[in-house]
């Protein structure tokens, strides 16, 4: 039977690269999550933005899966949670929250290391049988990597704030043969693979293999180059690979070296940000089993908020086994997350202004 009698015509057929470059990667709102060079073998990477590799059929699915072309927030909610978010959920649904921290702390984590201890525990306990990580080299040049073991996960460890489209390691997992996939990534990028799990759309490429998301809170992304030479090299007269871990904290922006601390208030690294994080609304990966920051817990822990009930099983059984410590989050602490998420949703809003009153079809929808 020919695809077309089985399936429904796809509603995107014709809106092809073309107009992905159109809509999205020509307005600068691309976040380079990886969704569209993932699934479609057609398209690769040239200088840091989606590009055309051969002769485009317009099927269609670079387009529908994009976060950027079109993303209705409330339907994905009902979909993932059985409703859509009140008024009062800024930080998008969840069942709990708290503060935790790995037992023992493996490796250069960056806050609580819980993100490295829920994804080992999930491998070991089989919900997983790989987990898709974002690495990185001396240079801090990031790319995607398959782990299949506790020490290549605990090997990824710790932030790399330059953009990287880590979901091509979905890909790479599933030509590996995994068909139990962990990934943890910025919630841009959970955002696509859930349009990648839940669109209803005919196109199979292996989505049902994905398993479980781990979300990271995010307000900004930064481009690679620029941050490296404008302020690593120029403003902090260091070489990457002098620097063994970078951190936001505190309104700072700091790279840390074993000769000390580089420091600059968040706002002068603006001219390094990744422009496509300027049109984005979640702070709380808000779509994810679970996601981790650090912000509303103490130096050494990681504010947690469980979403999904398989985020939950995967939460408390790591906390029976002993893999994670956990105590609750103050009041105080929460409101501080929320008052993020809140000036994240303001940035949204008025770059989606900017956008729709200069004629960009931007049907990025979040309540
Ligand atoms: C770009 C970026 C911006 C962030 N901004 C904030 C913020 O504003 N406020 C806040 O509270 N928290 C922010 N975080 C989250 C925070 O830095 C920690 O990642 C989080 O607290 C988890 O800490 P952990 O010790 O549990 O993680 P770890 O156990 O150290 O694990 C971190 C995991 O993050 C993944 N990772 C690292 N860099 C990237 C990347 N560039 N893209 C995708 N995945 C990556 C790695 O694969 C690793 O598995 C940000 C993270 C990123 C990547
Ligand atoms: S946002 Fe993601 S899916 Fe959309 S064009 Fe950029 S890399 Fe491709
Ligand atoms: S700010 Fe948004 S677009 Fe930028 S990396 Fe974070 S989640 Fe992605």
């Amino acid at each position: 039977m020919a695809a077309k009698e089985m399936f429904a015509e796809p509603t995107f057929l014709e809106c092809g690269f073309g107009e992905l470059e159109h809509k999205v990667i020509g307005q600068g709102t691309c976040c380079l999550c990886g969704n569209c060079l993932t699934f479609c073998p057609r398209i690769g990477v040239r200088n840091h933005k989606p590009t055309l590799l051969e002769y485009d059929p317009l099927c269609g699915l670079c387009y529908a899966y994009c976060p950027r072309t079109f993303f209705d927030m409330p339907k994905f909610e009902e979909k993932i949670f059985g409703r859509s978010r009140t008024a009062d959920e800024a930080l998008g649904i969840y069942r709990t929250v708290s503060a935790a921290r790995a037992t023992p702390i493996r490796g250069q984590v960056q806050d609580g290391g819980v993100v490295t201890a829920l994804l080992i525990h999930a491998l070991e306990s089989g919900q997983i049988d790989c987990a898709v990580v974002t690495d990185r080299n001396s240079r801090w040049q990031t790319s995607p990597k398959v782990a299949t073991t506790p020490e290549e996960i605990v090997a990824a460890a710790g932030t790399k704030y330059t953009i990287t489209p880590s979901i091509a390691g979905i890909q790479m997992a599933m030509d590996q043969g995994f068909t139990k996939i962990g990934f943890t990534g910025t919630p841009c990028q959970i955002q696509a693979l859930r349009k990648a799990q839940l669109l209803e759309e005919p196109y199979r490429f292996g989505q049902e293999k994905i398993a479980l998301l781990i979300g990271l809170f995010c307000m900004e992304n930064f481009d690679y180059q620029k941050l490296m030479s404008g302020l690593v090299k120029e403003k902090f007269g260091l070489q990457p690979n002098d620097v063994t871990r970078f951190e936001i904290q505190k309104g700072m922006f700091r790279a840390v070296t074993p000769g000390g601390v580089k420091e600059v208030p968040l706002d002068e690294t603006d001219p390094f940000t990744w422009p496509g994080c300027g049109p984005c609304f979640d702070f709380s990966a808000e779509l994810a089993d679970v996601s981790v920051g650090s912000v509303g817990s103490p130096a050494g822990w990681s504010t947690v908020l469980v979403r999904t009930k398989e985020g939950e099983a995967l939460y408390s059984s790591a906390i029976s086994s002993g893999k994670i410590e956990s105590q609750p989050v103050t009041e105080k602490a929460l409101a501080l997350v929320r008052k993020l998420a809140g000036n994240k949703v303001a940035r949204f809003e008025s770059n989606a202004e900017r956008l729709r009153s200069s004629g960009v079809k931007f049907d990025v929808v979040r309540i």
